[in-house]
């Protein structure tokens, strides 16, 4: 059986609703599709199946020990980002979190802008080492170093938008990419401008991909963001 894709980015693991339903929420204002569970067992579940690009695990699980999880995250084969998140007081050091694979830490309490700028920084972080060349079954091939797009051999002229919002898509491709993860990764961080910026760009990329006859299609999925998909 294929796994499930996530339809969502970022994965909360934490047991106290007091915490999770007010994080949840915070990131969902945010832009980004998030899916909680409670439990360390849940958390590598779906992690395994459904590869979110964040997950924001919290130490002290009913079930588990968070840094267990962390371990069998990795071993598993997860290179997504993980956030740990610990109880104040610190029920470990930092380092021994470092240690078995996360890429950042957080003590309780923690304010949610703070928990915001990591997310944002791990999403980017992760962007950057997506930034490979792509070949899609059907032929499409996107080549980073050259910044080109060829169709069986033949180009597709891009601009460098549109050039980025594809190759970000094609990274992710079978995924959703937040409307908030492309305008901070394509754009930047900084951009206040309105998002139709965004709609404008792709839908020139998806005409300029059915002109050329490619089966990839950008799915705009409601109120969450962009998917590529092959079609058949
Ligand atoms: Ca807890």
């Amino acid at each position: 059986m294929l796994p499930t894709m996530a339809s969502y980015e970022v994965l909360v693991v934490e047991d106290e609703e007091d915490i999770a339903i007010p994080l949840v929420r915070t990131l969902e204002r945010e832009g980004y599709a998030v899916a909680s569970v409670s439990s360390g067992e849940e958390a590598i579940a779906r992690v395994a199946g459904e590869m979110p690009a964040v997950v924001i695990l919290d130490l002290g699980l009913p079930d588990m020990d968070g840094l267990d999880v962390c371990r069998q995250l990795r071993g598993g084969g997860y290179e997504g980002g993980i956030i740990m998140v610990t109880a104040r007081g610190g029920e470990l050091d930092r380092v021994v979190g470092l240690d078995v694979g996360a890429d950042d830490y957080l003590s309780k309490p923690f304010g949610l802008a703070e928990l915001l700028a990591r997310v944002r920084a791990l999403l980017r972080r992760n962007a950057r080492t997506d930034e490979t060349s792509v070949t899609t079954a059907s032929g499409l091939k996107i080549d980073v170093p050259s910044r080109r797009v060829t169709l069986e051999g033949v180009e597709i002229a891009l601009t460098a938008k549109e050039f980025d919002v594809l190759a970000l898509l094609a990274a992710h491709r079978d995924h959703v990419v937040s409307r908030d993860t492309l305008m901070n990764q394509v754009w930047d961080e900084n951009w206040f401008g309105s998002t139709k910026t965004l709609d404008v760009t792709i839908g020139r990329l998806r005409g300029k991909l059915e002109a050329a006859g490619a089966m990839e299609r950008v799915v705009a999925i409601r109120g969450v963001g962009f998917r590529l998909e092959t079609g058949g």
